[in-house]
């Protein structure tokens, strides 16, 4: 390979072919220039030599994410769009700990990261936001197009604003109303698209072709990938122990490959052991992937079985942000968990509002639907013998609730309609939690 001065350049994954900049990724369509496949690997010409002093605290801060600059894909700190995303708790959620001994008989440590509080939207999205806004910043492009039914199109439209650069949204025609404002809000143009998310997918395209503007490129945009795996950094510099396993809501699925990516990179570190096992639960009413890997698994896993999966149309999820019906990245994330030991599971749609009930009075934290799912999958993977003795466990809090608030108005549980003083009871708190879990076990 010659010699290089940059910090990064871009690497297909298909044929290995080298891409220098991210300006000639984006003239190509964000594809690669020899072979047009859509996936590459952002490769650190350093080899990650600075990552243990990034780890310790060594260095100037930076908001954010950008705390890991080094390893980042951007050239000049002068392009950071920042809100201080990526930065946020781990939590020790020690009732799930003590439900699992409880329960199940077995000893685990529980972590929750909090990526409910993300200042800027209050999702994990926001990393993928302040990503995409300072590459595209420092690249001079002043526009950007997606279609979105969730958090994505809202970060990438705060985070753009803050770049000054026009995001032209397009949404379904379902699409609810705190989704358009949060778009419209800050300025950006927002399209309500007279059909599904596909028809609104499928004129994004064109409006972008014609406008000769770039397109989100979606679950493999290796700016996504490189934003999300920076959650394994904040794991070595903030626990004692690192993860066995990582229990995420999925829909497309960029944290589990920007995690193995960042596993990848840092593995002749000796940092730590493994990856992660990938526990991946999706709502049962968009499950696509596991419905796909419940067929590979009953069949053995036979030659090409990725390859495999269904695609559903107009799924009726009320989790927008969980939505994705046609799963192009099965093939990968599904060979990952595969790999990893993990599984790929769903979980009741119905049971999120007694899930998050139970984690707002058992840890005080307002987690939103997407964020129930996991939970719920842990719970489902306790049920499933797929936790063992000793694992530590961390969950993706994906969202808080600000995102949802007709979800945050079916918490409702306690009140009680009165005429007169003499009809207000009091409160019993210990009965109430043994109702909370009561609906939780039933
Ligand atoms: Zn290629």
């Amino acid at each position: 390979m010659r010699e290089r001065e940059q910090k990064f350049y871009l690497k297909c994954t298909s044929c290995g072919e080298e891409i220098d900049t991210f300006d000639k990724w984006f003239q190509h369509g964000q594809r690669c220039p020899e072979c047009g496949d859509n996936k590459a690997d952002v490769i650190y010409t350093d080899k990650m030599a600075r990552i243990d002093d990034l780890l310790h605290d060594k260095d100037p801060y930076f908001s954010g994410l950008w705390r890991y600059f080094d390893y980042l894909p951007l050239n000049s700190k002068e392009n950071i769009v920042s809100c201080g995303e990526g930065i946020v708790p781990i939590d020790r959620w020690r009732f799930l700990e003590k439900f699992a001994e409880e329960n199940h008989g077995i000893k685990l440590k529980v972590f929750a990261h909090r990526h409910d509080d993300n200042f800027a939207t209050g999702t994990f999205k926001d990393l993928a936001g302040s990503m995409i806004a300072s590459v595209l910043k420092e690249n001079g492009i002043k526009t950007y197009v997606t279609a979105s039914t969730g958090n994505v199109g809202v970060a990438y439209a705060r985070y753009l604003a803050a770049a000054d650069i026009t995001l032209y949204a397009f949404i379904p025609s379902n699409a609810s109303h705190a989704q358009e404002a949060e778009i419209g809000c800050f300025g950006q143009k927002v399209f309500r698209v007279n059909g599904d998310y596909q028809a609104a997918k499928e004129m994004a395209l064109e409006f972008s072709r014609k406008n000769n503007m770039l397109l989100a490129a979606g679950n493999f945009d290796p700016m996504r990938i490189e934003s999300k795996k920076t959650m394994v950094y904040e794991w070595l510099r903030l626990m004692l122990d690192f993860p066995t396993v990582y229990i995420q809501a999925l829909s497309g699925g960029t944290g589990p490959l920007g995690i193995a990516k960042a596993c990848r990179e840092l593995e002749s570190m000796k940092l730590f052991k493994k990856m992660p096992r990938f526990i991946l639960t999706q709502t049962d009413k968009c499950s696509p992937m596991a419905d796909a890997w419940a067929e590979a698994k009953k069949k053995g896993f036979p030659k090409g079985w990725e390859k495999s999966y269904p695609i559903y149309h107009d799924p009726e999820t009320i989790i927008p942000t969980l939505a994705t019906g046609y799963p192009k990245t099965y093939p990968s994330v599904s060979k990952l968990v595969l790999e990893s030991g993990g599984e790929i599971n769903d979980f009741p749609e119905e049971d999120t509002i007694p899930i998050t009930r139970l984690v707002a009075y058992e840890s005080a934290v307002r987690i939103g639907p997407a964020a129930a799912i996991a939970v719920g999958g842990f719970f489902r993977s306790l049920s499933d013998g797929l936790l063992k003795e000793g694992d530590i466990v961390i969950i993706n809090v994906g969202e808080g609730i600000r995102r949802a608030p007709g979800f945050m108005a079916k918490l409702i549980y306690s009140t009680t309609h009165v005429d007169s003083i003499g009809q207000c009871t009091l409160m019993d708190r210990e009965k109430y939690r043994k109702k909370l879990w009561d609906d939780i076990l039933k």
